[in-house]
């Protein structure tokens, strides 16, 4: 929270050291941290003012806050000044529309600098933003548009084209389309946007909103059912900020770099906000994910402080070490991995491979930021989400039947609970009332995961409620199985379901591709299943492995188990709007 250090705003002591964390912890108060940002008058504040306006009267404003990397060409520097100025012309041009504070406004594109001038745009205008995979096919964008009711959907010509000309007529919301990107020719009903913003003025003064004042709609990602609608609220911006310097080690010197897709809410909170607030240079990728490009990446931005996913470390080892070994990865100090459990040989390919270890983060879209983590200068326990970031209180949890009861013993596993409230908390699910407030009892939020709490307090994952499998007697985790058959050399990725047995009630069932150069025969099933069997004892290790090419992941690169087993048993599929490489 106090940084920026050096280069940031005159003034501003330099950030504490972070060795102790029990001591950061034991002194943190929410109302400090949010004393610490620059806020609004009258109590006011913006998230997209402390990204980028309380910069502007500082050296930060000179630094690069963006540096673009085309599909093909030289890469594009954007100052914070210069960042600013497009998000005041995108604000302009949203007053210039009628559009209204808490309207809504959707983006449908990849990472293009426009999108991320449309995003802060909206929050200055007091607009709430709402982000979309570009990836999406008409489907899935329509009945996201008919659930939320943009009145602008931001988007380029092609997705336009492609995936929502043919239906937008037919809705009576976004009925304002603006075409970010390279613009051929703008069709009937839309807007050339960066021909409008040009138009614009590059001055703005930001809205002071509410802390209360909802920010931004995100979707969940729809691993286990149709996707929520989450609403977090300006406030939020305490969280991003705090938990960018605590959980990600952001300071201000770093070039930052977050693969996720500005589609879900990582690539809003830690791939806009976050490193803003802290006044990082982020690296924006226009590609998808690419091993080659990554590592050169990496190598020639200098990359310090990388914030990934288990699914694309997990490609990277499938790989092998030799390919990153070509690379000089020398800059990168911190690295960090969330969305799934990360299974402790990534940890450890991180330290053996890269030369740092990778430290996984736990929080969900509900959550807005990270609540559990392997924050800089704690011990790592490999396997563990870590430990609740300051200002989090989290907690194993027994339903009973008049509430819940907080589980003391490390050996138990139960519903991972967070005290409410935090800043970054979501305030709601866009129209399902009942489903948000289920989701609570008494002072805790009842994530849906499970987990255990060690002696030390660190926590383990153990597995969504809804992919946990009980056999004779045992309550088994997902993610201790797939981490086991990940041990194994020719094993890339593992995913684990239970399936029904008269005896046991369910046995677990396992799927599982290999790295290049291993050919799926029953030696190699005989030899994982052995493994297995070895460190898992019986009655956890699974009794079936199946070899596939690949697993159906969601596109924000989960797993998703429950198709899987729905696939197998023969039931209805469910909702699979996410699913990558799904319905177009
Ligand atoms: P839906 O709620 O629609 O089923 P989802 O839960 O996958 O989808 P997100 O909010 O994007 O949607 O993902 C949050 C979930 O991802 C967490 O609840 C948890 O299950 C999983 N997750 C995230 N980070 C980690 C992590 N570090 N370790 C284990 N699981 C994680
Ligand atoms: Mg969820």
């Amino acid at each position: 929270m106090r940084s920026p250090g050096p280069q940031g705003p005159a003034g501003e002591a330099p950030p504490p050291a972070l060795t102790d964390h029990d001591a950061v912890r034991a002194t943190f108060s929410w109302r400090q941290a949010r004393e610490q940002l620059a806020g609004l008058p009258g109590g006011r504040l913006n998230i997209a003012h402390e990204a980028l306006d309380r910069h502007l009267g500082t050296p930060t404003a000179e630094r690069i806050a963006m540096r673009f990397l085309p599909r093909q060409g030289e890469p594009v520097d954007i100052s914070y000044r210069a960042l600013a100025e497009r998000a005041n012309r995108f604000a302009n041009l949203l007053a210039a529309l009628g559009v209204k504070p808490g309207d809504r406004v959707y983006g449908i594109a990849h990472r293009t600098p426009d999108l991320y001038a449309a995003a802060l745009g909206t929050l200055k205008h007091g607009g709430v933003f709402t982000p979309l995979f570009s990836a999406f096919g008409p489907e899935p964008i329509r009945s996201r548009v008919e659930i939320g009711e943009p009145v602008v959907l931001v988007t380029t010509e092609r997705l336009y084209r492609r995936k929502i000309a043919d239906w937008i007529g037919e809705t009576p919301s976004a009925q304002r389309v603006l075409l970010i990107g390279e613009v051929a020719e703008a069709p009937p009903g839309t807007l050339d946007a960066g021909q409008a913003m040009s138009e614009q003025s590059p001055d703005y003064a930001t809205r002071p909103m509410a802390p209360e004042d909802p920010a931004l709609l995100h979707f969940t990602s729809g691993t286990t059912g149709r996707p929520k609608g989450a609403i977090h609220v300006h406030e939020a911006v305490v969280a991003h900020h705090v938990t960018g310097r605590y959980a990600l080690d952001l300071q201000p010197r770093d070039i930052y770099w977050c693969t996720a897709d500005p589609g879900w809410v990582t690539g809003t909170s830690y791939g806009i906000i976050a490193p803003l607030t802290n006044g990082v240079t982020m690296v924006v990728d226009e590609e998808e994910f690419d091993a080659e490009r990554w590592y050169r990446i990496l190598e020639q931005e200098r990359v310090t402080v990388w914030y990934t996913a288990p699914t694309a470390i997990r490609m990277l080892m499938k790989l092998g070490p030799a390919l990153a070994r070509r690379h000089d990865l020398s800059a990168l100090r911190f690295l960090a991995s969330v969305g799934e459990p990360l299974n402790p040989e990534a940890v450890h390919w991180g330290r053996a491979t890269l030369g740092r270890p990778f430290h996984d983060n736990w929080w969900q879209t509900e959550t807005g930021g990270i609540m559990i983590a392997n924050v800089a200068g704690m011990p790592i326990k490999p396997g563990s989400m870590g430990r609740p970031v300051p200002g989090i209180e989290a907690a194993v949890a027994r339903r009973t039947d008049d509430g819940i009861e907080l589980v003391k013993d490390p050996a138990e596993t139960g519903e991972l609970a967070l005290k409410t409230p935090w800043p970054s908390m979501f305030r709601g699910y866009l129209h399902e009332e009942a489903r948000y407030r289920k989701c609570f009892v008494g002072d805790w939020y009842l994530t849906g995961d499970l987990a255990r709490r060690d002696e030390d307090g660190y926590f383990w994952f153990i597995g969504r409620a809804d992919d946990v499998i009980k056999s004779s007697g045992h309550l088994i985790g997902p993610f201790e199985v797939e981490s086991v058959l990940m041990e194994h050399p020719a094993v890339a990725e593992a995913g684990v379901i239970g399936v029904p047995d008269e005896v046991a009630g369910e046995t677990v069932k396992a799927f599982v591709s290999l790295k290049p150069g291993h050919a799926p025969d029953e030696a190699l099933r005989r030899e994982i299943l052995g493994l297995a069997r070895k460190r898992l004892g019986p009655a956890v290790a699974p009794r079936q492995v199946e070899f596939r090419e690949r697993l159906p992941r969601t596109r924000s690169g989960k797993i998703m188990r429950r198709l899987l087993r729905a696939r197998e048993l023969g039931l209805p599929e469910g909702d699979t709007s996410t699913l990558e490489g799904g319905r177009e």
